[in-house]
């Protein structure tokens, strides 16, 4: 008999429309000759509205690769600042029937609700396995102000940041203008300021200005209660990918290159727009040590199953921060922690069956 596989895609996060294309390469992978025999397909789509759908509609969403309902912003994540739950009225959640029909689940979910430990906390309710961390592991890669406190404890060299809150942010005007002045104090221009809960770029700001700080800071206050603020640096961008649970594996390293300022959304997915390195053409003694950092990051947030970790290399000096830790990594055929892994001997079928795998086996509580 077959394992059947909850692929669950979409989402509430600014990310839903990546969410789909990651979900429709992990299906077509699922349906591959050698996958096809062990494991049945059950997908499971969450609207933009967080409405959970099974049977029909989310074939057809993966048929076409388009969201079923169009937000006013579907096309700029920029502007749909839906990771709020806060703000928007939902109704309650409801479970379809076909959920107690799983037998392990693959959360391709990126970003709050997703990639953050909430649905993770429900899978672990269900006692179901699942792919990828646990709750602490998504939650820890998905705040980047608890992921860099984390990274320091392990002595990961990282950028200098501030952790602020919306409600510093949006405090009285006498407050405000003091927090700009320690941020230009302490971390200077360009800054970049990121809503702490969030990916794919969205809602990320690289600031020269007392007045673009100020603009930057109350954007990132409407996507998140926590903000973070980092130091500028000037680096080449290099990312690793680990596989594995106890005993996970680092892949090649590979090196993204664009022209834009920085690698914002619109270079993150348009076409042409980036260029992927790989392997990376660093001196071999450069990537064995960002491969052994990867893998100090994924221990560090008890991560588990796969990660993609993002570094800078800066070359003038020789040094490798670490810029975060993804714990859903984009996983389209063309993304790339697939693509690492196939230039490290895993072929995208076999990667989606490997997962599920380590899923099976952390379940077991043998890891
Ligand atoms: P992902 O899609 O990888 O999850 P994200 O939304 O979590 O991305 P980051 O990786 O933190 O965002 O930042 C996105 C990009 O912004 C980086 O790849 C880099 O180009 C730029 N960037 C972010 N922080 C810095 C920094 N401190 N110095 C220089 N560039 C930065
Ligand atoms: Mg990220
Ligand atoms: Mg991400
Ligand atoms: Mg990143």
């Amino acid at each position: 008999t077959k394992l059947r596989v909850g692929l669950l895609f979409g989402g509430r996060s600014g990310e839903h429309e990546v969410s789909i294309s990651s979900a429709r390469a992990i299906a077509k992978a699922l349906s591959a000759e050698q996958n096809a025999n062990k494991y049945e397909i059950l997908p499971f789509y969450i609207q933009k509205d967080g409405r959970w759908l099974a049977g029909d509609a989310p074939q057809q969403v993966l048929g076409s690769g388009k969201p079923l309902l169009e937000s006013e912003n579907a096309t700029n994540p920029q502007q749909s600042q839906l990771t709020n739950s806060q703000t928007k009225t939902l109704e309650r959640w409801q479970s379809p029937s076909q959920v107690a029909e799983v037998d392990v689940w693959f959360p391709i979910l990126h970003g709050p609700n997703g990639e953050d430990g909430t649905i993770q906390g429900l899978l672990t309710l269900m006692q179901v396995p699942f792919v990828g961390s646990g709750v602490l592991g998504s939650a820890l890669g998905m705040d980047k102000i608890a992921m860099k406190m984390a990274f320091e404890q392990a002595g990961l060299p990282q950028v200098k940041y501030k952790a602020l809150t919306r409600a510093q942010v949006w405090s009285n005007p006498c407050v405000f203008p003091k927090l700009c002045d320690e941020i230009e104090a302490t971390l200077g221009y360009p800054c970049f300021v990121k809503p702490a809960n969030l990916g794919s770029s969205v809602g990320i700001a690289k600031v020269r200005s007392r007045s673009e700080l100020e603009t930057a800071l109350d954007q990132a206050a409407s996507y998140d209660r926590r903000i973070i603020v980092e130091a500028g640096v000037v680096a080449r961008e290099v990312e690793c990918a680990v596989l594995g649970n106890d005993q996970p594996q680092a892949s090649v390293v590979g090196e993204i290159t664009f022209d834009s300022d920085f690698y914002d959304y619109e270079t993150k997915y348009t076409e042409g727009r980036a260029g992927l390195l790989i392997p990376s053409p660093l001196p071999d003694q450069i990537s064995r040590q960002i491969q052994d950092m990867a893998l100090q990051a994924f221990a560090a947030v008890d991560a588990a199953g796969l990660a993609r970790v993002d570094f800078f290399y800066v070359e003038a000096t020789g040094e490798i921060l670490i810029n975060e830790i993804n714990t859903l990594p984009g996983f389209t055929a063309t993304s790339m922690y697939p693509q690492l892994w196939s230039h490290s001997g895993v072929a995208f079928p076999d990667l989606v069956d490997k997962l599920i795998q380590l899923a099976l086996e952390r379940h077991s509580g043998k890891s």
